[in-house]
């Protein structure tokens, strides 16, 4: 049907209004259905695959922590550590944390910030290196995370060193969370959410976690109810 053609008697008229009418009403919800539908489509993640070295000159950037401000260096690796603290503060729903020896400040304040906006954080940690005066596993304790660790037979060490965000990003490598690991060792840390990887970590975690004791310092500590521990480095 033309819309050049006008029918001439009236009844004609009538249909042939309707139905352009018709037509026109189709193509509207058609078009608005594809855009609507173009709309819902989530954005493709982008890959993240990030490598991040510390050295023995990382010592020179220590001071970065009092002013909060890293270098103009590439290497810095306050800048580094930044991008760490970016990760987890990023966290919407989860964080599974699994460190050998956790003592650096910034990143168990991130840890609580999380922790207050809801996101539940599991963190497994060492036995003994959790007993040292300088872990901050009494300190997230405290503030109410969670915190397992189990004391193993002979010298056998939980000596992991990751972190999985939302179960879709990992952070992993050889540095504990300390400030000799960031300001005075040679480390690496990767940071990447594939996802074959990412989903390995997170098994492990969840392996880790069952196996730890419950009864040891799950739960919340409340303030002054330290738990006593035989202290080493
Ligand atoms: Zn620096």
């Amino acid at each position: 049907m033309s819309l050049l053609y006008w029918p001439t008697s009236t009844g004609k008229r009538i249909v042939y209004v309707l139905a352009v009418s018709t037509a026109t009403d189709l193509v509207y919800h058609f078009f608005k259905y594809l855009t609507s539908n173009k709309k819902s489509q989530p954005e493709p993640e982008k890959d993240i695959a990030e490598t991040l070295f510390f050295s023995s000159e990382c010592l020179e950037c220590k001071h970065h922590v009092n002013t909060n401000v890293p270098c103009e260096r590439l290497t810095c690796p306050f800048r580094n550590l930044n991008k760490i603290i970016t990760h987890i503060l990023s966290a919407r729903k989860t964080l599974e944390v699994c460190v050998y020896f956790f003592t650096f400040n910034s990143i168990a304040r991130a840890l609580i910030e999380a922790h207050r906006r809801n996101v539940v954080i599991r963190v497994i940690t060492d036995e003994e290196s959790s007993g040292n005066d300088s872990s901050q596993a009494f300190n997230l304790r405290r503030a109410g995370l969670r915190v397992r660790s189990k004391k193993f037979e002979h010298t056998i060490l939980m000596h992991h060193k990751f972190v999985v965000i939302d179960g879709k990003v990992l952070i992993t490598g050889s540095a504990n969370w300390t400030g000799q690991a960031f300001f005075g060792n040679f480390e690496n840390v990767i940071i990447t959410n594939q996802k074959e990887i990412v989903r390995g970590y997170s098994q492990e975690f969840e392996s880790l976690w069952e196996t730890m004791s419950a009864d040891v310092g799950d739960q919340p500590l409340e303030e002054g109810a330290r738990m006593v521990r035989n202290h080493s480095s």
